[in-house]
């Protein structure tokens, strides 16, 4: 059996996420600092944020990476020293550059790895020298390559490559796109991407209005390698990247849990049995998504990968309505509340490995022990202790549509 696997890098928005993606599975996890990263729209961490998140990595063996990836003007490269100092404080595992002006200077000042963007599109073996020779240690490489293609391209140039495995796609080759900034005013390669691609359009063909009609005709399908996760690992892939700073904290745990679970049992058995696969793919329905495509993982995306269905169609879609604080059966179930659920509800915890533990809300109380009816986000409340519950595991509920 083979000795080689790729990690699961999965996103952060924010401190908390880290926390969940790490102790749900991810191996590593990316993310950005106020400035300077592609998702002016996620929390995005403060210095001692930072400082925290790598600290809380480091101590679960889980390694962080940090967004460099805006294309930077001159006045905003002058202000990178300083952070990649700050940077190489803490031990950031490695900086994720775009910029051939920011390379060169991250590669002057420091020695933390540098990894590729998929925003530079690199997508054969000569510009993965060339990025090598410039001073990369990995490419993550352009959605447009397949999982094959990236084996030749690590082979050739003899450099650690990442691919995206899950998560929402890009309709122009990464960033490469000013569709936002024409129609939101917004900079796709700065950070301000609104996803205009993903809007609903009218197509006009001119004569009368009866001859409009609306589409998605731009949007793309979610990106879902699960099933070829045995490619990844015979093409020697490095690490398998989970698209979504700016989702969710049951994005972020959901995916951690299941592509390192997978992995997990691919590693121990050397196969996939199908029940295994249709219950980890039962979880990847869980969390809001449009309809799955491989995209170009295995051939190039054809017709079959644009979406063109009313979003949130799916009836089984869940949310997270809490986050557990604390468990045992001196304490109870204590959970800070996220969205309201009711007693007598539903719920699931979502266990850091194996399946979810299912639970009626028969008894719920605040935390002075009165009775609570109808929960409220924001608030704390305690449910009896159920085994296996653990504190930071995500609690969930099946929101029909
Ligand atoms: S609008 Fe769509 S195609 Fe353009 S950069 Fe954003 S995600 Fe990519």
């Amino acid at each position: 059996m083979k000795d080689y696997f790729p990690e699961i890098l999965a996103p952060a928005g924010n401190l908390e996420k880290l926390k969940v993606a790490v102790l749900y599975g991810a191996n590593a996890v990316y993310v950005g600092g106020q400035k300077f990263g592609l998702r002016t729209a996620a929390d995005n961490f403060t210095l001692d944020e930072l400082r925290e998140g790598v600290l809380f990595a480091h101590e679960r063996q889980a390694k962080v990476y940090v967004v460099l990836n805006s294309f930077l003007h001159d006045k905003d490269l002058s202000e990178i020293p300083e952070f990649i100092e700050f940077l190489s404080e803490i031990k950031v595992d490695a900086v994720i550059v775009s910029d051939l002006g920011v390379v060169k200077t991250v590669a002057s000042l420091t020695s933390i790895p540098i990894h590729i963007s998929t925003q530079a599109s690199t997508l054969n073996v000569e510009a993965a020298k060339f990025w090598k020779a410039a001073g990369a240690s990995r490419i993550v490489l352009g959605r447009e390559v397949s999982v094959k293609d990236a084996g030749k391209i690590k082979r050739e140039a003899q450099i650690e490559v990442e691919m995206f495995i899950h998560g929402s796609m890009c309709m122009a080759y990464s960033g490469n796109c000013v569709i936002s900034n024409f129609t939101q005013g917004r900079d796709s390669n700065r950070g301000g991407c609104a996803h205009s691609c993903r809007f609903e359009y009218s197509l006009d063909f001119g004569i009368d209005t009866m001859e409009k009609k609306k589409a998605f005709f731009m949007s793309s399908k979610d990106l879902e390698g699960l099933r070829i996760l045995p490619e990844f690992i015979s093409e020697e892939i490095d690490s398998l990247k989970i698209e979504g700073r700016m989702k969710s904290h049951l994005y972020a745990g959901t995916m951690s849990k299941v592509y390192s679970e997978a992995l997990s049992f691919y590693r121990e058995h050397g196969h996939f049995l199908s029940e295994d696969l249709l219950s980890w793919e039962s979880e990847l329905q869980k969390v809001s998504h449009r309809s799955y495509t491989q995209a170009s993982l295995i051939n190039p995306a054809g017709a079959d990968s644009i979406f063109n269905e009313r979003e949130n169609s799916s009836d089984s879609e869940w949310q997270m309505v809490g986050k557990v604080l604390e468990a045992s059966p001196k304490t109870g179930i204590v959970l800070e509340v996220r969205n309201a659920f009711n007693q007598g509800d539903s719920i699931e915890i979502l266990s850091f490995r194996g399946k979810a533990i299912s639970i009626t809300a028969h008894e719920i109380t605040d935390i002075m022990m009165k009775p609570v009816t109808r929960t409220r986000p924001s608030t704390l409340v305690k449910l009896p202790f159920v085994s296996g519950v653990e504190k930071w595991q995500l609690v969930r509920q099946q929101v029909l549509a």
